[in-house]
């Protein structure tokens, strides 16, 4: 499919050289066999915590691999999305020489992560249905280009990518595309996932934080190839997820009906809102969502959004952001969270 695709040669020199460090619980896992572990200095007392958690998370990835109808392998996990995209930052790009590509308005923290990693960010607006410009995206690559972002549903204006363009892009780039996929619950297209045997070169993103309603406990996914996997497994934290995460997450998963229930009343809500904001004589325009939130285009943003906190109500003001000139975006809340949004809303229009 991607016959330029050579991982070898995306890979920073120092990380395909790198040898991991190994931790006491690398060195020595355990088959179940009652065993007395004195090789990791842990306090042997207290013993609900005072072990180091499993590395490589193996009963967790087991569960997620067989929802996903993967391989534990092509799995890594992180401390939110966050640190899974900050080391696929680390793994792939040379500070000073390398760029990455974004696609605004978009996520803040592929901008973010590609200055705390010294890597040029080069900006590729979206067009004026939210969807990349795949021709601009691919003259904006050069032989320096290590990373796309496309994340879809896209935060913060709330469509999905269409699949034309994400597989022009997954097929006319050689580096790779990395398709976060935080809001994917919430929507009612197929997650990449699927195609990730077909593309190589392709890196999906998803997270505990959003459906799941777990931010709290910072569990990020990723999702591609064994061969990139086992990259980032090279240069993560040897215990980054904790055991209360790992069990919380364990919990979680195998309960995931409690997902599918809490998804559809936060749907159910989100087209009420919609609806109910049609009948305000500020808002000018409601954007289509695929997830959680609905992005809001409003007479004067800033003004509006000071007006809610006054309210006792915390939107986000969207409206620096390219293409988002007067907008607010609005998390859909509960159903009688939402209904005083309304009503706030509603004070304001006279
Ligand atoms: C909220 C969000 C995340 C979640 O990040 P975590 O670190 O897993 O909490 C990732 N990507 C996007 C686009 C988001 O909006």
């Amino acid at each position: 499919m991607n016959k330029q695709f050579n991982l070898d040669s995306l890979v920073r020199r120092n990380v395909a050289e790198l040898a991991p460090y190994s931790s006491a619980r690398d060195e020595f896992k355990s088959d179940g066999t009652e065993m007395i572990f004195l090789d990791a200095n842990e306090n042997p007392f207290r013993s609900d915590l005072n072990r180091y958690p499993d590395p490589q998370q193996q009963e967790l990835k087991a569960v997620l691999a067989s929802q996903k109808g993967i391989s534990s392998k092509e799995i890594l996990l992180g401390n939110g999305s966050d640190e899974v995209l900050d080391l696929i930052f680390r793994a792939f790009c040379e500070p000073a020489t390398d760029n990455i590509i974004s696609l605004p308005p978009t996520y803040g923290m592929y901008s973010v992560l590609a200055k705390i990693n010294n890597i040029e960010e080069r900006q590729v607006l979206l067009d004026e249905d939210f969807q990349p410009k795949v021709n601009d995206i691919l003259d904006a690559v050069d032989k320096n280009t290590k990373l796309i972002f496309l994340c879809s549903p896209n935060n913060p204006s709330g469509n999905s990518f269409r699949e034309k363009e994400v597989k022009a892009i997954l097929e006319g780039f050689t580096g790779l595309v990395i398709i976060d996929e935080a809001y994917i619950d919430f929507s009612e297209k197929q997650s990449w996932l699927s195609d990730m045997r077909v593309y190589s070169n392709l890196i999906v993103t998803q997270t505990l934080s959003k459906a799941y309603g777990l931010a709290g406990i910072r569990l990020g996914i990723c999702y591609a190839s064994e061969a990139i996997i086992s990259l980032l497994n090279k240069i993560k934290p040897p215990y980054n997820i904790n055991v209360l995460t790992q069990n919380t997450a364990l919990e979680a998963l195998k309960n995931n009906h409690n997902l599918r229930k809490d998804v559809k009343v936060i749907l159910e809500q989100r087209r009420l809102l919609a609806k109910e904001l049609q009948h305000i004589g500020y808002v000018e325009k409601i954007f289509a969502s695929d997830a959680n939130f609905l992005l809001v285009k409003v007479d004067h943003a800033t003004k509006r959004y000071k007006e809610l906190l006054e309210k006792g109500i915390v939107a986000r003001d969207r409206s620096s952001q390219p293409l988002c000139e007067g907008c607010l975006r609005f998390t859909i809340g509960t159903e009688s969270e939402n209904k005083k949004l309304i009503e706030a809303l509603k004070e304001m229009d006279s």
